[in-house]
């Protein structure tokens, strides 16, 4: 059954919350010394309509997140025709992989070679590239997707094998919890990785990029996903408002 969608509360104010969404941001920069807006926002717009998604764009969000590809599908045109950046944010399923290459810009969260073999195929036959991450489990929880740490760097390796796929960086979805060093913990170990792949680059193992994208932090720990150098944080509830509100 299609979930229902909820639409803009009334009187919500897109461009103020986004406003302060930014501000967080930029202040967790400064407090761990990292300047010049280096952390891009990605609003995740899951479970709203196509309308708040679109007024989330307008007001000045450049990328969206979505996480469940039956409403990418019915989004993406009017997404598409705001002018944002697509992103998908949650589990692809096999028979959806069709509607990320159809829609998404990049998709963060390949966690198998098998689904990745899946993109690179279906990208072949539209004749497009795609950017994707590598979504790694940091913190072990067996209910959470993403690939072992250990196993991160290899996976990445043979992605960027495939034909018209970009491996540009990596995607966690931290520990849910308020114990910032046990957050900040798994943060640092995506960090590492990354800090791996930029020796393998260096080493001709994995193509050389000037910088790898780590996606991590939503809108209760950006700061600290900020502060472990996350370069892009995805943030839903501190944007978009809470549902049931
Ligand atoms: C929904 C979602 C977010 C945003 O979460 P908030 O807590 O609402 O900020 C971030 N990442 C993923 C993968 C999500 O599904």
């Amino acid at each position: 059954m299609a979930r229902e969608l909820a639409s803009t509360p009334p009187g919500w104010d897109y461009a103020a919350t986004l406003t302060e969404a930014q501000a967080r941001i930029i202040g967790a920069e400064s407090a761990s010394g990292r300047f010049g807006s280096q952390v891009k926002l990605l609003v995740a717009t899951k479970a709203w309509d196509a309308a708040a998604a679109v007024a989330v764009v307008r007001a000045g969000a450049s990328i969206v997140g979505e996480s469940r590809l039956q409403e990418l599908e019915e989004k993406a045109p009017a997404l598409r025709a705001a002018g944002a950046k697509i992103h998908v944010i949650g589990q692809v399923q096999r028979n959806k992989a069709q509607i990320a290459v159809r829609h998404a810009d990049c998709v963060q969260t390949v966690d198998s070679l098998a689904l990745a073999e899946r993109l690179s195929r279906l990208c072949l036959e539209a004749e497009r590239d795609l950017d994707v991450m590598i979504q790694v489990n940091v913190s072990g929880e067996d209910t959470k997707a993403g690939v072992a740490p250990a196993e991160a760097l290899d996976l990445a390796s043979a992605v960027q094998g495939l034909p018209c796929l970009t491996v540009t960086g990596f995607m966690t979805i931290g520990l849910n919890s308020d114990d910032e060093l046990a957050v900040r913990l798994g943060y640092a170990r995506l960090r590492q990785i990354r800090d791996e792949a930029l020796i393998r680059s260096e080493r001709g193992e994995l193509p050389l990029r000037e910088a790898w994208e780590l996606s991590m932090g939503m809108s209760n720990d950006l700061e600290w996903a900020v502060a472990e150098g996350a370069t892009i944080v995805r943030v839903g509830t501190s944007v978009m408002g809470r549902r049931d509100a």
